[in-house]
């Protein structure tokens, strides 16, 4: 069995950049497993291939949630990366950090060096941002972000100003002073390719001869002596193999699968793993418990002006935008589908933004078998204003049914189930009609396609919502952190509780979900992580 110093699992947005961090000294020798392949693929690295990689079992993990009586029964998609760089490899690019007030308040639930001075410099540090440097943002960091400000489709202008007409701020960088407002979303890409984790941190750290990465290679099973983490179990091109863990064995599989493998490894609710026959190494309630997501909805709306429906959808204009993609890697395939979007307050009484805004100048109400029809829109001129909630009160689980490794656990993610959550969103669909009805939106509006007009009380707003909303990828605290082992999975230096030689670092251990997009933090988490690590070696 072959000993190596560190043993990553998974080359997510936190593995890929640990796996850097770690070997970057050259001290020492990391082994990185990752379930997935290559990330070398074309609907990957072009941006909007998301419509492509959102179903495609060669990259996504492709998830089922249990029905959802919050979302009247239904089973919601929830994609996940499976492929070198994660999740970062297939989601939507938008480069959004999180409130000063998020990260304040983990560090006030008893992590010191999580607040938001203290991690601001991570940040800024892992950054390049095209926009220059200033206060918050960075230049010359490994992970480009580009500014669309000028790229955008020019329905945006008017998104931007009917956000205005009701009453929010044009706010130039949601990483900034203030989230509150609408704005363009920066994102994550260089010269109109997806900058992934693994492009920004992996792929050079894989050059370095102390780093091995070994892909189709799944993570089974945590290997210990006593309470002590010392290897790792793995089944790669149908074989059994384990590799030994000199110093530490992280866990770096996301939200859904580290609490998987920890519970698979005996770590877990008590009364489930017994049930399962897996011998308990240690007992902790919390393993997969806590589980946090953001949910949304889209209006979609039938304009009198053209949108990228007519430029997306034809032959010919796919022909163009291909062709301007393949010579200049720009044009609307060099972007992300959410060209601008903002935070508000449903409640002008509330200090802060509790909803995220999302323009997208197409729309998919038809749907297509397989895939997200990004590439294939409605055949009339739609756009959509989608919304999602951002520190919703409900709360879910994540937990294995089997002791097979290979079988998918049970999510149930329970959206919607208090009744604080039903009443913001109820509210915050109302604002989104009312941005709808702002005069630069109405004037070319010609009709609200979904949910359209003759749902208008309260009620039927909310039977809507429960029916069409879904989850917007941001699944966190499966394996939170927190000073007490009663009530958390890993301590403030990601260490999990009662094991020696272990800890998690991914959007797991998000005490709380932040409000916005969760890549940018589980990419700093990554960052952190690593500094912690480096700190206990002796
Ligand atoms: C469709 C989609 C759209 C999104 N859009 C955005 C967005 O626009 N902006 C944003 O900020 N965030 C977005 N997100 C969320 C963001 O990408 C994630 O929060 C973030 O990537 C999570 O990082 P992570 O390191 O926790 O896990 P991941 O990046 O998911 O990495 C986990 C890795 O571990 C591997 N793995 C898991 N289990 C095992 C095992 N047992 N053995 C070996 N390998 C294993 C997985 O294959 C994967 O590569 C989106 C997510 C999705 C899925």
């Amino acid at each position: 069995m072959q000993t190596y110093d560190f043993i990553i699992v998974g080359s997510g947005s936190a593995g890929s950049v640990l796996a850097d961090k770690l070997s970057a000294s050259g001290r020492f020798s990391v082994l990185l497993l990752e379930a997935g392949g290559t990330d070398r693929r074309f609907y990957v690295q072009m941006p909007l291939g998301y419509g492509k990689t959102f179903f495609d079992p060669a990259v996504n993990w492709n998830y089922k949630a249990e029905p959802d009586p919050g979302l009247a029964g239904n089973a919601d998609h929830w994609p996940r990366g499976k492929l070198l760089g994660g999740s970062s490899s297939i989601n939507a690019m938008v480069w959004i950090r999180g409130a000063r007030e998020d990260f304040d308040a983990w560090a006030a639930a008893g992590n010191p060096g999580w607040g938001y001075d203290d991690l601001l410099p991570v940040f800024k540090a892992l950054e390049d941002n095209q926009a220059g440097a200033d206060a918050w943002r960075g230049v010359g960091g490994p992970l480009h972000v580009t500014d669309c400000s000028d790229a955008v489709h020019p329905l945006t202008k008017r998104y931007l100003a009917a956000g205005q007409q009701a009453g929010l701020p044009l706010n130039p960088d949601f990483n900034g002073a203030a989230q509150e407002g609408v704005g363009v979303y920066q994102i994550s890409t260089k010269n109109g390719r997806r900058m992934s984790a693994a492009r920004a941190f992996l792929r050079p750290a894989m050059k370095r001869k102390n780093v091995r990465v070994a892909t189709n290679a799944l993570a089974t099973r945590v290997l210990f002596e006593g309470r002590r983490a010392v290897g790792v179990e793995y089944l790669q091109n149908g074989e059994t193999k384990t590799a030994r863990a000199g110093r530490e064995v992280i866990l770096s599989g996301g939200s859904v699968n580290s609490p998987q493998l920890l519970q698979l490894s005996g770590v877990g609710p008590s009364a489930l793993l017994k049930g399962l026959g897996i011998p308990v190494v240690h007992a902790n309630e919390n393993v997969g418990a806590h589980l946090q997501d953001h949910v949304g909805i889209n209006y979609t709306f039938k304009g009198r002006l053209p949108t990228l429906n007519q430029t997306l959808r034809p032959w010919w204009g796919k022909l163009l935008v291909g062709m301007q993609y393949i010579l200049t890697r720009s044009g609307p395939l060099s972007l992300s589908m959410n060209n601008a979007g903002g935070f508000f307050r449903t409640d002008p009484a509330a200090t802060r933004p509790n909803m995220q805004l999302y323009f997208q100048a197409f729309s998919t109400v038809i749907p297509k078998s397989g895939e997200r029809p990004i590439l294939t829109p409605d055949p009339w001129p739609g756009f959509s204003i989608g919304l999602s909630n951002c520190r919703p009160s409900s709360r879910g689980e994540i937990m294995i049914r089997t002791s097979n490794p290979r079988d998918y656990p049970r999510i149930s993610a329970n959206a919607y189930s208090t009744e604080a959550d039903v009443a913001e969103m109820l509210d915050a669909v109302k604002f989104v009609r009312k941005i709808a009805s702002m005069p630069d939106m109405a004037e070319i509006i010609e009709e609200e396609v979904l949910p359209g007009p003759s749902i208008s009380s309260d009620a039927d707003l909310i039977q809507d919502f429960r029916k069409r909303s879904g989850t917007v990828y941001h699944p966190v605290s499966t394996c939170r952190m927190g000073p007490d082992p009663s009530r958390a999975v890993v301590d403030p230096r990601l260490k999990v509780h009662g094991i020696e030689g272990l800890r998690v670092i991914d959007a797991s251990i998000f005490p709380d979900n932040i409000t916005g997009n969760t890549n940018a933090a589980s990419i700093m988490t990554g960052w952190k992580g690593a500094e912690l690590v480096l700190e206990d070696q002796k």
